[in-house]
């Protein structure tokens, strides 16, 4: 096919959407996350696909107008906006970017890491990247993270006010992260207040399509292809898609690299965002997951997308 923009025309983006809805569709593996109550009540059968070129070309398959909250998903952004602030060398010698191996909400893995630092896409290094936020007071430092992670969506935020409360009911290990990082001089500012910013923004509403502009924004260093705007710089973006290649699906990240070959971001209400640098951002949206947090029928359709798109960072032709 000849492409007119970054990614193949519309017609085969279109139709191989519809092939990855219509094959993975039927595709009943996994479960759907329950240790947040309110995450339990998802519908298995929710499915949507959606690629955003950075032309700004949006192409959508299946359940693409359907609200969930981000949750890991968003800890790709919140380092990207707290990395434009402090600089990505000091982002890495304070939040750490090695993966950790093991699974995303581990005490291992700080315990484990000789500097006591994981990466900023597990719960340790997203609540540690969140102390770093900037702000006087915690309104402040809340505005921060939301109109960051707004911007890369291109439009404001809502929060889910069920899913907030739900988490903070039950959120204890992360608790116990953010307290055990402190004994550890790696948190950087109020470990309960930064671990109650951390909730909240992973109770942000998204739909699938929000979250391709937000992965395109990610392939397009750093520019919104829909609204034009330059959310963070090209290094910032750079180094970021270096620690989604790394740790992205946590435990998963090197199948998943092995597989699909592009860096990615999962979380537990069951999206994945994929980058294709440079081309687009893919977002996948279905609830049940496989043992590592990680949607099972993202991930195939994830794989099957970018070899048919011929996305693979790695592939030579
Ligand atoms: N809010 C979730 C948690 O901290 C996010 C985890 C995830 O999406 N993997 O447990």
């Amino acid at each position: 096919p000849v492409s007119t923009g970054h990614l193949p025309g519309p017609d085969v983006v279109n139709s191989l959407l519809e092939t990855a809805h219509a094959r993975f569709a039927p595709v009943t593996d996994g479960a759907v996350a329950d240790y947040i109550p309110a995450l339990a009540c998802a519908s298995p059968s929710l499915f949507g696909l959606c690629v955003v070129d950075v032309d700004g070309s949006v192409y959508r398959a299946g359940d693409t107008g359907h609200e969930f909250s981000i949750q890991s998903v968003a800890k790709p952004f919140v380092f990207a906006l707290v990395a434009q602030v402090i600089g990505v060398d000091e982002a890495r010698r304070q939040l750490g970017v090695n993966n950790s191996g093991l699974a995303f909400n581990s005490v291992l893995a700080i315990e484990l890491n000789a500097d006591r630092t994981a990466n900023p896409m597990v719960n340790a290094g997203a609540i540690a990247t969140t102390s770093l936020v900037p702000g006087s007071d915690a309104a402040a430092r809340w505005a921060f993270i939301h109109e960051g992670l707004s911007r890369f969506a291109g439009h404001s935020l809502a929060l889910d006010e069920e899913v907030y409360a739900s988490e903070s009911a039950t959120n204890l290990r992360n608790r116990g992260i953010a307290q055990l990082l402190d004994g550890y001089g790696r948190m950087y500012s109020d470990p309960v207040e930064a671990t109650d910013l951390y909730t909240r923004t992973c109770s942000l509403l998204i739909t699938v399509e929000d979250l391709a502009v937000m992965s395109a924004t990610l392939a397009d260093g750093g520019v919104n292809p829909v609204t034009g705007e330059q959310v963070v710089d090209p290094l910032v973006c750079k180094r970021t898609l270096a620690v989604l290649a790394t740790a992205g699906l946590y435990e998963r990240s090197g199948e998943w690299l092995y597989d699909v070959g592009l860096p990615a971001k999962s979380g537990v209400s069951g999206a994945i965002m994929t980058v294709a640098p440079g081309k687009g951002g893919l977002a996948t949206f279905s609830p049940p997951l496989d043992e590592a947090g990680n949607s099972v029928r993202g991930r195939l359709a994830a794989q099957f997308l970018s070899d048919a798109l011929g996305l693979n960072i790695f592939a030579s032709v």
